[in-house]
């Protein structure tokens, strides 16, 4: 037999263990849309509890819980400040623009790291009858393009300040907001404190199969309740996804440290610099990124190519030792030739 596909193309690609598929086997469940669904409500409960929100929405995905969070915070016509490798910028299709009319201003940022200095520069507040206004901040914490990075809490906490001194509104895409949680031992509660919206997945590395979570006060996430069904989002007996996970949370959130240390481990093997894996993302430069995909493909290593240099493996709950230890073999001779 050959060996299993070790898949590091993202913390998505996890499948349900056997447990968490028997908890959601097992959830009680009723019309979410009514209301009446008690595992849909408990996981909502659950996490606005854990992020220290008086409410939370739960939705099908990371993206629809950023664009909810945002478009209550910014108005057609009005501007969103990120990061110019934000995903809620990069990677989700032009969706504030076109469900918003949210037009977006980019900092650039090493890495994806925040600097609240980065950010005085571009923004544009109250700019009057002629120029854009820009009503809000997006932070992204981990950074997913930038590599897994942890944002420095003193820059997160000074961009805080910036955007309350001129009035606008903070939103946190916490997409892996566990692994910075891990990563830097900082409570939950510490990391997602001071934001108006906050989204979280449980589908990165937590591994359940669907589903995030926007957390903010009770009147936002009513008027979010109110989008996302409007976005046809509404879903019915959720029960038998949110039992998924509130396994996840209950499960997988420790575990996270063992994906950061294969990580760090497996940078090394490929001579990625020391220091700048924080997390359960590699990210590597190398000559041709879609031919050493390509290699690693047809020796059973997935990796993503995410530009034309650019490669970013992830380390998720469905890589062990030895799928970390295959994949440093494949991808080091490749990685070596291409760097
Ligand atoms: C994955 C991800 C999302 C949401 O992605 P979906 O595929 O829509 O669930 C949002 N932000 C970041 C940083 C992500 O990595």
């Amino acid at each position: 037999m050959s060996d299993p596909v070790v898949d590091l193309r993202s913390d998505t690609v996890t499948k349900p263990s056997p447990a968490m598929r028997s908890a959601m086997a097992e959830a009680e469940v009723g019309d979410d849309v009514y209301g009446d669904d008690p595992e849909g409500n408990a996981l909502e409960a659950e996490v606005a509890a854990l992020l220290g929100y008086e409410a939370a929405l739960f939705v099908p995905s990371g993206s629809l819980s950023n664009q909810l969070g945002l478009r209550l915070l910014v108005k057609p016509g009005e501007e969103l400040a990120c990061d110019s490798t934000a995903h809620v910028v990069r990677a989700e299709l032009g969706a504030a623009a076109t469900f918003s009319g949210i037009t977006t201003r980019t900092w650039r940022a090493e890495r994806g790291r925040l600097a609240a200095a980065d950010v005085a520069e571009i923004i544009t507040p109250d700019a009057g009858p002629y120029l854009v206004s820009t009503t809000a901040i997006a932070v992204e914490n981990t950074h997913n393009f930038g590599g897994g990075t942890v944002q420095p809490a003193e820059e997160v906490r000074a961009v805080q300040e910036l955007g309350r001194r001129h009035g606008l509104g903070l939103h946190l895409d916490g997409a892996r907001l566990w692994n910075a949680h891990v990563a830097s031992g900082t409570p939950l509660s510490t990391l997602a404190a001071g934001f108006d919206t906050v989204s979280v997945c449980l589908s990165k590395g937590l591994g359940a199969p669907i589903g995030s979570v926007l957390v903010s006060d009770a009147a936002r996430i009513a008027e979010a309740r109110i989008w996302r069904k409007r976005y046809g989002a509404g879903m019915r007996q959720i029960g038998i996804i949110a039992a998924a996970g509130r396994f996840a949370l209950q499960n997988n959130i420790k575990r996270l440290a063992d994906d950061h240390e294969r990580a760090r481990w497996l940078a090394d093997q490929l001579g990625v610099a020391a220091g700048t894996v924080e997390t359960n993302i590699v990210v590597l430069s190398v000559t041709d990124a879609p031919a050493v995909a390509a290699a690693a493909r047809a020796q059973g290593v997935l990796v993503s190519a995410l530009g034309p240099t650019f490669l970013r493996l992830v380390l998720h709950l469905d890589v062990d030792e030895s799928g970390v230890e295959r994949a440093a073999a494949v991808l080091r001779p490749l990685v070596t030739e291409a760097a």
